[in-house]
């Protein structure tokens, strides 16, 4: 028995050293604080706005770049927010493209320093997932906090009751205190004297930590701080931050909360020694807990408001009196805006009890004070608000601090990768297993479309003529506009429209997508139509094509249905597009290193005469310089059928720009290797589009080519001939490996190809 209580106290004993170790709330003297300022002064000089910007950027990875050389390029990037908004959430939220790019826009105004007087408005339709993204985003910040690179400091003072003066011989001055208190007392209610002094008495000292969550630093005079911090780090480049950027102007200009001042002063009269004050001045860190209403406090409709908004305590205000031996220096008065004063303020849907409470932010927002009783109280919050479309008019009488307010659209998902995505969260991810590649897709773009504006002038300013495209697009360019959104720039546009793309445009045709995502298909119509869709058509042994695809949704939309009649058409004729490439690309023997030799070798022969006999620098092959070498890439570059002067002009051309650009200038003064310079990327470029372009074509002519790709993989496929088995292997590995095909949905594209026609039809426009 007694050996087994001696476990339990030695276990107990183990778990509180355990529990101190983590215990992160423990005081940092004042001079340990600005040693770690020194240490760490991107962390300890940072406000709420910063500290949430550092927290998004350390949760969110930035995907690659599609287009890295893309002059053009908007910055419209790929970011990977699951680490934010997915992992270990009760419920991930899945924030589209735009969306994200349009969130992370703002929040980069946070450390830009612009003055965050405003409030943020989430603004989206029922089932758009705005209060899952903000209850993962407000978890995450907890998270963050706890983390050392997350840490905030704020100020608790530690009143030293023998430095001040008043050692054990006060209960007379306490009670003489405390008469008056209850004399003041305007109402003139009695409340018996609490039971302070005798707590009191026991204690060294009286611990007051800031109601604001004001850091520390601010407790230095402000006449004071500059000098101070300019002394003070070490760090060059963070110091230069500090001195010069907009974001830092806080640390020079906001002044502690009116508690921590008016004890500052009271002290400094009291001890008459700064140094003394600064004794009594500790750091802790700050707690964010949303539960406990500490830093961050979310309110919902329902939340009745306090019936109180200004917080006393006439314990420590007793205790401070008789302390400083004045009731009136430093009055413990603070307003319930003060826990969120460099924390988070958050109203769920702005309707029932947080109309009211949107309207009384009015003033805290605009001003970044606020009364409590005869004092101003600063507010610096990050005001946070979700709201419905058709909840607008409840604030419409706030019109007044309408400036005031920035809203972030939430729509519907209106990037087709990310509608998968959450498909997949709820059904799995093997559902793609059952689909021919990118018919998944296609079903996700079908959902989207009817989130679209019909009509777009942004898309209109770009593609006058949208008829050029009628084989890939719908009449609407939503399946171009679908790509721009999802961050592809599809292989299809011709060169021109390509090259038109500005900066400009894209912005415009981004910025469209703002008032989108608000009709149509749900969030939740389109896991029922998918579930019902994926129910009936799912089979173990038959993959899921465009055509089931089709029946379904035609049943479903009717004429005056959410998606435009032509968008499916359109939908099937990109889908044919883009297989038939898939296909051309799987058959295309794609040797580099092959054709790379001969293009090289190519732009040296040029400058040779016919018959010479010459070794190539590039590929040290001894070349004999005829008419067939030549040929062998004109035909290829201008195709089979160029004349014969038309080839004479190319290759006089190609000598020119190789002796007065590519070899003058390219490789002999900008030290380039042959393959990197212009004319070998262009001739490069072109030969290998012609190859693909043409490669189906001996193919369609034999007959036995749809036979061996039906006989695939059977007994039957051992009677071809050698070639022919070689390459249609090629083929259908090429397919697998690089565009996702099993073996039979392989087979069945080729068919598919092959039986339709499509190399014919795309050829002949
Ligand atoms: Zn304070």
């Amino acid at each position: 028995m007694e050996f087994e209580m001696e476990n339990g106290r030695r276990a107990i004993g183990e778990l509180c050293a355990k529990i101190e170790e983590r215990g992160r709330r423990t005081l940092l003297s004042f001079p340990d604080f600005i040693d770690l300022a020194v240490a760490f002064p991107e962390r300890i000089f940072r406000n709420i706005f910063q500290m949430f910007y550092d927290m998004m950027h350390s949760y969110i990875d930035l995907g690659v770049d599609e287009y890295p050389d893309d002059p053009e390029s908007i910055k419209y990037v790929p970011y990977d927010c699951s680490r934010l908004l997915e992992e270990g959430t009760d419920r991930p939220f899945f924030g589209d493209r735009l969306f994200v790019n349009r969130l992370m826009e703002h929040i980069s105004s946070f450390r830009r320093g612009i003055r965050q007087n405003r409030i943020y408005i989430f603004e989206g339709p029922h089932g758009c997932g705005k209060s899952t993204f903000l209850n993962n985003v407000l978890m995450k910040f907890e998270k963050y906090s706890e983390t050392d690179e997350g840490a905030s400091y704020e100020t608790v003072w530690r009143l030293n009751r023998k430095l001040l003066g008043n050692g054990t011989d006060q209960t007379a001055q306490l009670l003489v205190e405390q008469l008056r208190n209850i004399v003041d007392r305007s109402a003139g209610e009695f409340k018996p004297p609490e039971s302070a002094p005798a707590e009191f008495a026991g204690k060294q000292w009286l611990e007051i930590a800031c109601p604001s969550h004001d850091s520390p630093l601010l407790l230095i005079p402000k006449a004071y701080r500059k000098d101070f911090f300019e002394a003070l780090i070490a760090d060059r480049s963070f110091k230069h931050k500090l001195f010069s950027h907009k974001q830092y102007e806080w640390v020079f200009k906001d002044s502690p909360c009116t508690i921590c001042q008016s004890l500052y002063h009271a002290l400094l009269d009291i001890l008459d020694s700064p140094s003394k004050v600064f004794e009594m001045v500790f750091a802790r860190r700050t707690l964010f807990n949303r539960r406990l209403g500490t830093g961050i406090s979310v309110f919902n409709p329902g939340d009745r408001p306090d019936r109180m908004n200004i917080v006393s305590d006439d314990h420590i205000q007793n205790q401070l009196n008789t302390l400083l031996m004045d009731s009136n220096r430093v009055r413990y008065l603070y307003s319930r805006y003060a826990n969120t004063n460099n924390g988070i303020y958050a109203v769920m849907d702005i309707k029932d009890h947080n109309k009211e409470r949107f309207g009384n932010l009015h003033g805290i927002i605009s001003e970044g004070v606020h009364k409590v009783d005869s004092i101003e109280e600063n507010v610096n919050s990050l005001f946070f608000a979700l709201m419905n479309p058709e909840d607008r008019e409840n604030i419409s009488d706030t019109q007044s601090f309408a400036d005031r307010i920035t809203y972030v659209k939430i729509p519907y998902v209106l990037d087709y990768n990310t509608e998968i995505k959450i498909y997949k969260n709820i059904f799995g991810n093997q559902i793609q297993k059952y689909f021919l590649p990118r018919v998944l897709e296609n079903f996700a773009k079908i959902i989207i479309s009817s989130r679209l504006n019909p009509q777009s002038t942004a898309m209109a300013e770009w593609i006058p003529d949208p008829g050029h495209y009628r084989n890939y697009c719908d009449r609407n360019l939503l399946l171009l506009k679908m790509d721009i959104y999802a961050g592809v720039i599809p292989a299809w546009l011709s060169e021109e429209d390509r090259k038109n793309f500005t900066a400009k445009k894209r912005r415009k045709i981004i910025a469209e997508s703002e008032s989108e995502g608000d009709r149509g298909f749900t969030g939740r119509d389109s896991i029922r139509m998918f579930n019902e869709f994926y129910q009936a058509y799912m089979k173990k042994d038959k993959p899921i094509t465009m055509a089931m695809l089709n029946i379904y949704f035609k049943k479903h939309c009717c004429a005056e249905g959410p998606v435009a009649p032509d968008f499916f058409d359109a939908l099937s004729a990109l889908y044919d597009y883009t297989i038939l490439q898939e296909v051309k690309e799987a058959l295309y023997d794609y040797n580099e290193e092959n054709i790379s030799r001969q293009i090289q070798n190519y732009l040296f022969a040029v400058n040779f005469e016919i018959g010479q006999t010459q070794k190539c620098h590039y590929t040290n092959e001894e070349l004999k310089i005829t008419e067939e070498l030549f040929d062998a890439i004109e035909g290829k570059v201008l195709g089979n059928r160029s004349p014969a002067e038309k080839r004479k002009a190319f290759r006089k051309e190609a000598q020119n720009i190789y002796a007065s650009k590519t070899l003058a200038r390219e490789i002999l003064i900008e030290g380039k290797h042959v393959t990197q310079t212009g004319l070998y990327q262009s001739l490069h470029d072109r030969y290998v589009h012609n190859l693909k372009e043409n490669v189906l074509d001996p193919f369609l002519k034999n007959d036995n080519f749809r036979g061996a790709v039906k006989d695939y993989m059977t007994e039957s496929f051992k009677t071809y001939d050698k070639r022919i088995r070689e390459d249609v292997s090629l083929l259908m590995g090429n397919l697998r490996a690089r565009f996702g095909y099993s073996e039979n949905s392989a087979k069945e594209v080729c068919l598919y190809v092959i039986d339709n026609g499509l190399a014919k039809k795309f050829t002949e426009q």
